[in-house]
């Protein structure tokens, strides 16, 4: 006998329903209309690559390099591979993508997109994987939109004008209360001394950390910065500040986007302490946090990235981009009540009597063509069942079809909400609905 099994999305993966999915779309919708406006192009990318790639890009000192990755072998033979010593492209490990940035980088060496005029500005948008502890907006299966400018400017009007499109999008997409904080985090001229410095001031404190800061004080002090321990705070609070120590040219890069900023009428906050988790990131760094999400509120990230493509084998390169939480971003959305009404179904066909039922497909198609949303029961029902399914599924109308209709050559809608009844010709009917749609 086979054991009945209920099987159940893996913990950290979820399902988004309707009408849910619809909120989903129109979000994701919302961004390829601003990101087009600013002339991005969409690009389509692989869920999985190496994992070296991962490794150099986000830094192997990274949470999500170090533990949050899930990797596999590529190949089926790889337990014999190794012993059988194949060539390396046998026992490749391979990553199911965490961000998408080292991907588009990739890409972008790949296909040589140095070579096309300009920047080159591409937006992506699609499920990542972390293997992290699942709760309320942090899950292993989740998705982000992002947007890249590559090329080989590093104005800080670029860094602007991502940051524009990006509140433009969320604003359009109703998530409006919304803070942006930028930070400069220096470059390779600067950044090394002020780490260097940061290290020697941890170490003066080392006793009062917790482990996790005191290991960092070693491997990335910058993120003893990002630490959310309370007792840690104040230490914090006291330690040198990287806009104290920029370098010329990071200082002057750094002013000049806050300008930028202000002839755009951006607001933004400072913080000195926005470092971000990934090794990548050298200038400007910023965050977005946005109301109803709790702890989980950071709903975007990003920043600059001159050198990544370098890193990766391609030629100098300047970059900048951010990521947004698409779950955390609905949420938000959700929490805050800005979720628009879904449209949902406009037109139930109540059709009765089997003379009716051609008609009834007949205009049901036409009524689709036309833009509307029709439900049309696939089997005869009696027609108080069938009035009464058209309300629970929430139609506005009722188109009723019996043989009257069809002999009349007419039809009968039933306006749901106050049960109004109008007799229609098809040109009317169709006018009238197309009318109620625009509304
Ligand atoms: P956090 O500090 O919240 O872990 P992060 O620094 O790891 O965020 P990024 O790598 O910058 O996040 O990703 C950009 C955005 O993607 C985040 O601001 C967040 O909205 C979203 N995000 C990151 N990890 C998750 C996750 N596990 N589940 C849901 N959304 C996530
Ligand atoms: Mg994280």
């Amino acid at each position: 006998m086979t054991e009945r099994r209920q099987f159940r999305a893996i913990k950290g993966t979820r399902d988004i329903l309707p009408p849910d999915s619809a909120l989903w779309n129109r979000f994701e919708q919302t961004a390829r209309e601003v990101f087009e406006s600013y002339n991005f192009g969409e690009i389509r990318l692989p869920i999985f690559e190496q994992t070296e790639l991962f490794a150099r890009s986000v830094g192997t000192d990274t949470d999500i390099v170090s533990k949050e990755m899930f990797t596999f072998p590529l190949s089926q033979e790889f337990e014999k591979s190794t012993q059988l010593e194949e060539g390396p492209e046998q026992r490749e490990l391979v990553s199911l993508r965490p961000e998408a940035t080292a991907s588009v980088c990739r890409a972008y060496i790949e296909h040589n997109m140095q070579a096309l005029p300009g920047n080159t500005k591409l937006y992506y948008m699609g499920p990542m994987f972390r293997r992290e502890r699942p709760q309320k907006g942090r899950y292993r299966q989740f998705y982000q939109i992002g947007a890249e400018v590559l090329g080989q400017s590093d104005a800080p009007a670029i860094d602007a004008e991502v940051l524009e499109m990006l509140l433009v999008f969320f604003s359009r997409a109703g998530l409006t209360r919304t803070t942006l904080y930028i930070n400069s985090i220096g470059d390779k001229n600067c950044r090394p001394q002020y780490v260097e410095l940061l290290r020697q001031e941890l170490q003066k404190v080392k006793d009062q950390l917790g482990a996790d800061s005191q290991r960092r004080i070693e491997t990335n002090p910058l993120r003893v910065l990002d630490s959310k321990v309370p007792s840690e705070q104040p230490i914090i609070e006291k330690l040198p500040r990287i806009s104290d120590h920029l370098c010329d040219d990071c200082r002057a890069h750094f002013a000049k986007l806050k300008d930028e900023l202000n002839l755009r009428g951006i607001q933004y906050e400072e913080n000195w302490r926005l470092v971000r988790g990934l090794d990548y990131y050298t200038r400007t760094t910023f965050e977005v946090i946005a109301e109803g999400l709790g702890s989980q509120n950071a709903v975007c990230g990003g920043g600059r990235y001159d050198g990544l493509v370098e890193l990766l084998g391609g030629p100098p390169t300047k970059g900048i981009g951010f990521a947004i939480g698409t779950d955390r971003s609905i949420l938000s959305i959700e929490e805050t009540g800005n979720a628009p009404a879904p449209d949902g179904l406009s037109v139930y066909v109540a059709w009765m009597g089997l003379a009716s039922y051609p008609t009834a497909v007949w205009i049901t198609r036409k009524l689709r063509d036309a833009g509307l949303t029709v439900e049309l029961p696939p089997e005869e029902m009696k027609f108080k069942k069938s009035l009464g399914l058209a309300d629970k599924l929430g139609a506005r109308y009722a188109l009723i079809l019996g043989e009257d209709e069809v002999a009349s050559r007419t039809f009968t809608l039933k306006r749901l909400a106050d049960a109004e009844q109008k007799k229609l010709t098809e040109a009317e009917l169709l006018e009238y609905l197309e009318s109620e749609r625009r509304r």
